[in-house]
């Protein structure tokens, strides 16, 4: 039980000594977070997506990592909600698109094959009336073509404000972006917004991918959104794909990509561009 006692002025004063190290670590994550880019403490991981029927790599998702001075690597998702909760994450997001589009022209000149890499968006990120103007003004700088981009939006984002949304995806296309639904079938989304919004492909959440060869249930539910997606002409990709059963069993269903550590784990970017040497011809599910 926790118990608070008010401390003459307005203090709040919590006697559970676990919930004073949470909200001392919180309040220290979420004012480290605000020089954590400008400290040089945040990196990018990439993890690779292949293709399910020839096993041919296909892209990678930029995912992000904060080794923090005292606690060490911070996972994003603890840090990503507290940079949501203080307006960080606008800045950190930036930081990310950025930081792939350098990591994107590092590779062309190593001569990996061009690679399409998708990054995660925030609501607070999205929602801004300049959003799309600055990712094509930061791609400019840094020499990227939005075609080399994939945005993950996730349902709660895209459905905050639909009519809003519906605008920006479509200039996000139209600017030659790739948009991606992330982490699917876990919101509130409304099927008619999948007709109407500029949506090239469907991340499979891995809430349905992790029993798959178990549960009746997540298969009739992966079947569904494969289908739906079939004819809507959306691209479908499964994550965390952990076992060859799962990969042939979404092989099967006619899923289109896989991202999972049983194809990878996220790689640093000289681990990635070994990993992208090895897969530049197509592997064999079966290897
Ligand atoms: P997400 O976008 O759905 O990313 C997929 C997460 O699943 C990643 O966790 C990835 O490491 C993990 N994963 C991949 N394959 C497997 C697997 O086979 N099994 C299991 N159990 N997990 C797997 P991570 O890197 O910890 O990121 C967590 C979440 O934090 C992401 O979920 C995303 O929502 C958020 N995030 C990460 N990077 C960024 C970023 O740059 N910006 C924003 N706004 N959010 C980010
Ligand atoms: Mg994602
Ligand atoms: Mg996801
Ligand atoms: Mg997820």
């Amino acid at each position: 039980m926790y118990r608070a006692k008010q401390d003459g002025g307005n203090t709040l004063r919590f006697f559970a000594p676990e919930m004073q190290a949470h909200t001392r670590r919180s309040l220290e994550l979420a004012s480290g977070l605000k020089h954590a880019t400008a400290h040089g403490e945040l990196f990018l991981v990439f993890q690779p997506q292949c293709a399910l029927d020839s096993g041919a790599l296909t892209g990678a998702e930029a995912l992000l990592r904060w080794r923090h001075p005292q606690w060490g690597l911070v996972s994003p998702a603890e840090f990503i909600p507290i940079a949501e909760q203080s307006g960080t994450i606008v800045a950190i997001d930036l930081w990310v698109l950025e930081h792939a589009a350098l990591q994107l022209r590092a590779w062309d000149a190593q001569g990996l094959p061009e690679l399409v890499v998708a990054v995660n968006v925030s609501a607070a990120q999205f929602g801004r009336p300049q959003f799309v103007e600055e990712v094509l003004a930061t791609l400019q700088r840094v020499g990227v073509a939005p075609q080399r981009i994939e945005m993950e939006l996730t349902e709660a984002v895209a459905l905050k404000q639909p009519e809003q949304a519906e605008i920006t995806i479509r200039k996000l296309h139209a600017a030659g972006f790739r948009v991606a639904l992330d982490d699917f079938g876990t919101g509130y989304s409304s099927m008619s917004y999948l007709k109407r919004y500029a949506i090239d492909k469907l991340k499979i959440d891995q809430s349905f991918v992790r029993d798959l060869a178990e549960q009746g249930s997540d298969q009739a539910i992966v079947t569904a959104i494969i289908r739906m997606a079939q004819s809507l002409g959306l691209r479908t990709i499964a994550e965390g794909v952990e076992t060859a059963e799962q990969a042939q069993l979404l092989q099967a269903y006619g899923c289109d990509e896989m991202q999972g550590y049983w194809y990878s784990r996220p790689l640093e970017p000289q681990a990635f561009a070994a990993f992208a040497q090895r897969h530049r011809s197509s592997l064999a599910l079966s290897q």
